[in-house]
C-alpha cells in the first residue's frame, strides 16, 4: 500500500534536564503520524510531501525522515527559505510552545499543484490535517483541494484529521470554514471530539461525525482522550473502549500516532475496528512517554495481527 502524507515536519528544541540547554529534534502533527506509520508498516511505502529550504538544517530533517523509511521523493526545496522551529519550554512541568514557522519553506509546498499532483499520483490513501492547510497562505488552500479532489476521483482514499490550531488561523470563521471544506474532498476524517466541541459547538462525539458525513465523509473516527472512540462507516456505527493510563506523562501526538495505527490497521486488511484497537493500543504507549516521537517496538503494538 502506498501513502502520501501532506504537510510541515519542523525543527524541535527540547529542553534537556541541564537549564539552558535543548536537544534538536524534528516533528510536526501529520509527519508524527507518517513516522509512526513506516513504523508499523515496513512493507508499505510512506511518502512525506513537503517543502524544505536548502541550507544544512533542511538537508538534516530530510536526511532524518529518510532514515525512518520515509520516501523523501517528494520533498520539494524552496532555495531562498528554511524549515519552521519549534521550542518547548517547561515551568512547573507544563510544557508550553513557541513557533517561528511564518516563512517556513512549508508555505510554499501547494505553489506548485502540477508538482503536488505528481507527488501523490498513485497513492491508496493521501493524509493531510487542518494544520497542513492553516500553515499555507489563503490563495493555496483550494489548489491542493484541487489536487486532493482529482486524486480522489483517480481512485485515492483522501484522510483527513480536523487539528485544528486557532493561532494559525486569521479568524475562527476562517479556520471552521476551511476544515469544513477539506471534509468534503476526504473519505476519512479522524476529529478529536474536544477541539470539536470547542470550535463547532458538537454537542457529543456522535454530533461530531453527523457533521463531517454532512460534508460527505464516508467514515469518521472521533477520538475523544481516555473516553474512547466512536466510529461511523456507511450505516455501521461502533464504539470502541480506551484503557485509561493511570499516569499521563505527554499528550504529544496521542491523536498523530493513533492516526498511523488506523492507517497501519487498514493497510493489513484488519476491520475498523480492530485498526482503531490497534491504534488505541500505540496511543496509549505513545501518552506514558515524553516527547512526540517515541521508540515503541512495532511488535508490541498490535492486538490483531492474525489478519496481517
Ligand atoms: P485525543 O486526541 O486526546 O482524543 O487522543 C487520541 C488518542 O490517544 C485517544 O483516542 C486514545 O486512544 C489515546 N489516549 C489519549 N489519552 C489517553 C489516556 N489518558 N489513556 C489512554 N489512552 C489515551
Amino acid at each position: 500500500m502506498r501513502f502520501s502524507i501532506i504537510g510541515e515536519c519542523m525543527a524541535e528544541l527540547a529542553p534537556t534536564d541541564t537549564t539552558g540547554e535543548f536537544r534538536l529534534g524534528f516533528a510536526g502533527d501529520t509527519f508524527n503520524t507518517a513516522w509512526y506509520l513506516a513504523r508499523c508498516t515496513p512493507d508499505a511505502q510512506v511518502s512525506y510531501v513537503t517543502a524544505v529550504g536548502d541550507d544544512a538544517i533542511s538537508g538534516q530533517m530530510t536526511d532524518f525522515m529518510r532514515d525512518a523509511g520515509i520516501d523523501v521523493s517528494h520533498v520539494q526545496t524552496a532555495s531562498n527559505r528554511t524549515i519552521g522551529l519549534y521550542m518547548i519550554s517547561l515551568k512547573d512541568g507544563e510544557r508550553s510552545f513557541a513557533y517561528w514557522r511564518g516563512q517556513s519553506a512549508a508555505r510554499t509546498l501547494a505553489d506548485d499543484p502540477s508538482a503536488l499532483t505528481r507527488a501523490v499520483a498513485g497513492a491508496d490513501m493521501i493524509y493531510f490535517s487542518g494544520i497542513t492547510l492553516g500553515v499555507l497562505p489563503s490563495d493555496r488552500r483550494e489548489p491542493l483541494l484541487n489536487v486532493l479532489r482529482q486524486a480522489r476521483a483517480a481512485g485515492s482514499t483522501i484522510a483527513f484529521d480536523p487539528n485544528l490550531r486557532p493561532k494559525l488561523w486569521a479568524s475562527d470563521i476562517e479556520m471552521t470554514t476551511a476544515i469544513m471544506q477539506a471534509a468534503t474532498v476526504s473519505d476519512v476524517v479522524l476529529p478529536s471530539f474536544e477541539d470539536e466541541s470547542d470550535w463547532f459547538d458538537d454537542s457529543d462525539p456522535q454530533a461530531t461525525a453527523d457533521r463531517y458525513l454532512g460534508a460527505g465523509a464516508k467514515t469518521v473516527i472521533v477520538k475523544n482522550g481516555a473516553d474512547g472512540v466512536l466510529y461511523v462507516e456507511g450505516s455501521t456505527r461502533g464504539d470502541v473502549p480506551v484503557e485509561p493510563v493511570a499516569q499521563v506523562v505527554d499528550t504529544t501526538a496521542a491523536g498523530d500516532s493513533f492516526n498511523a495505527g488506523v492507517f497501519a490497521g487498514m493497510a493489513k486488511g484488519k476491520t475498523i475496528a480492530e485498526a482503531i484497537a490497534d491504534a488505541c493500543t500505540l496511543s496509549r504507549a505513545v501518552v506514558q512517554h515524553r516527547g512526540a516521537l517515541v521508540l515503541i517496538e512495532p511488535d508490541n503494538l498490535s492486538q490483531n495481527d492474525a489478519a496481517s
